[in-house]
């Protein structure tokens, strides 16, 4: 299982994409989906999440540079990004009662 930090508030969870235990956020943006994949163990040390997340919870804006991960890998997150969102329902299309 992937150890990760909630890019929201700093919090240990496990698995990046996934809500947050303690506060209950998703990635969103894709922003959001690069920062949950990198903030994990599979890049970081367990002491490098530590302080990530620390900074996270005083409120530190941690941003993730762009192309820190390869191009394969955001494809794969926006794959997930799009079958994310497949899975809200469509507010754009009338429901016929
Ligand atoms: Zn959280």
């Amino acid at each position: 299982m992937t150890t990760a930090i909630c890019i929201k508030c700093g919090a240990f969870k496990f698995g990046a994409i996934c809500p947050c235990k303690k506060c209950g956020a998703w990635p969103e943006t894709e922003d959001d989906y690069v920062a949950s994949f990198v903030f994990t163990d599979h890049f970081n040390s367990t002491a490098e999440l530590e302080k990530i997340g620390v900074q996270i919870a005083s409120g530190s804006n941690i941003r993730v540079e762009p192309g820190t991960l390869e191009p394969a890998l955001m494809e794969t997150i926006r794959q997930l990004m799009r079958s994310a969102k497949a899975r809200e329902p469509r507010k754009d299309i009338p429901q016929v009662p």
